[in-house]
């Protein structure tokens, strides 16, 4: 294959990330036949490990792997991974130590000094590794090139995530910043693209003439479990939405770029950012929801109160749902109503995107039934899990009069494959080998996106809007529900566990 011979560096290797995602996901590009020929991985962290250690933690008992089969070809990869222990992440003499080492293994596997530098450690870390690898030119190696992958989040507010931006924009371009939200990574999120620029018929009724509006769901079952400290300081709007939903509904709504390469979609995406009217003030208790979840049964079992949860203060007030209407102020969008909820502790794993489009002008068969009523136009598309795409439409009914039904029309994706679909981040991975940013946040897009939630957390500082509760394992609570008042029709689509199956 084409790709440049590389090492990618791990920094934070003994930690959770890598060994769930990262390393299997490098193994099945390796499986693939993706990676370059002269190819090496280097684990970094604080942890002592051996390379030997190393290989046994995170590839031979690491259950993530699918061994059975493969073992000759697990044997093989593991002779590619190899292990850097430091004292600190940003010493100077660790750095200096990693620099040798990565010199070594260029040598002996002919990888030349390109590097991929994938930040996986906690945030504090973001800035400061760079800076340390810039001290001794590792940003800018000679003769290869320098990539950085950021973990989320990228910063806390906007001013920390500007900060952020300048810090590492002083060491490494713009365009070798690959900051990674693995939503972008999924195959429909991706096919959104596809839908609406690939084919006629979807565009021109995807603006404000024909939308009645659109609503974005991401339901998780589980709770906080023992991640309650961590999550605390989150909350649902930071963790979900500032990143991971924003970036699909820019998907969702952005103009059509005028090529489908980093530039023209990034471009687009930010544009829309840029078009989001601001929520602020006394507007944050009409249009957005918060709440956390209270004692209950879920999918999953008994779940404590959030506030009883390990970790988690008695009295705080960390939102573990979100739900909010917002507008797009622009020629496409102008008065069409958007929905986003996120929750923990609902009823299912779910994540989807409702276009629900305007009523026909004149109910005629009404006399006939609850028609108007039945009668949803609906596109529905279910990024995670079975993914795939359902459109709901009226048909008449057998038989005498004119009754209408609604029936579907579907698409799942593993009916177009009958291989897996892959990780978002194996996916994401290989397009960083490569070189191409598409499916990364951009750092201006990730400022914007953050001024735009900035306000909201602001008012719930200022205890300007009021904490719900809802208990674990329903939908959410019901001043959800009234965010749909006024707006001439329309509600939560709360999804089955199949796609086509009715509320
Ligand atoms: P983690 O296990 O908590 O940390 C990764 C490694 O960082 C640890 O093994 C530890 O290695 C090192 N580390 C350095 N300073 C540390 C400190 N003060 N406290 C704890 N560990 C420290 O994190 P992770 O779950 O792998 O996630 C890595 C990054 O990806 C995080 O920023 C997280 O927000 C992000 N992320 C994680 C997930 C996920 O599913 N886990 C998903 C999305 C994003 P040594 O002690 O050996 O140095």
């Amino acid at each position: 294959n084409t790709l440049d011979s590389h090492i990618l560096i791990i920094y934070g290797a003994s930690g959770d990330l890598a060994q769930r995602k990262l390393i299997p996901a490098v193994f099945d590009l390796y499986r693939g036949g993706y990676l370059p020929e002269n190819f090496a991985l280097l684990g970094a962290s604080r942890t002592d490990f051996t390379d030997e250690e190393f290989r046994n933690k995170v590839v031979f008992e690491n259950d993530l792997f699918d061994k059975e089969g493969h073992e000759d070809k697990l044997e093989a990869f593991s002779q590619l991974l190899f292990y850097q222990d430091l004292k600190t992440y940003d010493g100077a003499e660790d750095v200096k130590k990693l620099k040798a080492r990565l010199e070594e293994l260029g040598q002996e596997f002919g990888t030349g000094s390109n590097y991929i530098f994938y930040l996986s450690t906690p945030p504090k870390l973001y800035n400061t590794i760079p800076k340390a690898l810039a001290d001794v030119g590792l940003n800018k190696p000679e003769g290869g090139w320098s990539r950085l992958v950021v973990e989320k989040p990228f910063g806390y507010d906007e001013a920390s995530a500007r900060q952020l931006n300048e810090e590492l924009q002083s060491v490494f371009h713009e365009n070798d910043i690959y900051r990674i939200d693995h939503y972008l990574g999924k195959e429909t999120v991706q096919n959104l693209l596809v839908t609406r620029f690939a084919n006629g018929f979807f565009e021109p009724l995807w603006n404000r003439n024909y939308v009645q509006s659109i609503q974005i769901t991401a339901a998780e079952t589980v709770g906080v479990g023992s991640r309650g400290g961590y999550y605390d300081e989150s909350g649902a709007l930071r963790d979900m939405i500032q990143n991971h939903l924003l970036q699909v509904l820019a998907h969702v709504g952005m103009e059509p770029p005028i090529r489908a390469d980093a530039y023209s979609i990034r471009g687009e995406k930010m544009k829309l950012f840029q078009a989001l009217r601001p929520i602020r003030g006394e507007q944050v208790a009409e249009q957005v929801v918060r709440a956390q979840y209270t004692a209950g049964k879920t999918k999953d079992g008994e779940v404590v109160a959030y506030r009883d949860a390990e970790g988690v203060p008695d009295d705080s007030t960390t939102e573990t749902y979100v739900a909010m209407k917002f507008f797009i102020d622009n020629w496409r969008w102008a008065g069409v109503p958007f929905f986003i909820r996120t929750g923990k502790c609902l009823p299912l794993k779910v994540t989807e995107v409702v276009i629900t489009f305007k009523n026909p002008p004149q109910a005629l068969f009404a006399q006939y039934d609850d028609y108007a009523i039945k009668c949803d136009n609906q596109l529905i598309i279910r990024i995670q899990p079975d993914e795939g795409m359902a459109m709901e439409f009226g048909m008449k009914v057998p038989g005498e009069g004119f009754r209408v039904k609604n029936v579907d029309m579907d698409f799942f994706y593993r009916e177009l494959t009958t291989k897996d679909v892959p990780e978002s981040y194996s996916r994401l991975l290989l397009d960083c080998m490569k070189g191409d940013p598409t499916l990364y946040a951009r750092g201006d897009s990730v400022e914007q996106a953050w001024a735009f939630v900035d306000p909201i957390l602001e008012a719930w500082k200022k205890e300007e809007a009021p904490l719900a509760f809802y208990e674990a394992g329903t939908w959410g609570p019901e001043e959800a529900d009234r965010l749909w008042d006024g707006i001439g029709g329309g509600c939560w689509r709360n999804p089955d566990s199949s796609l086509t199956e009715k509320r």
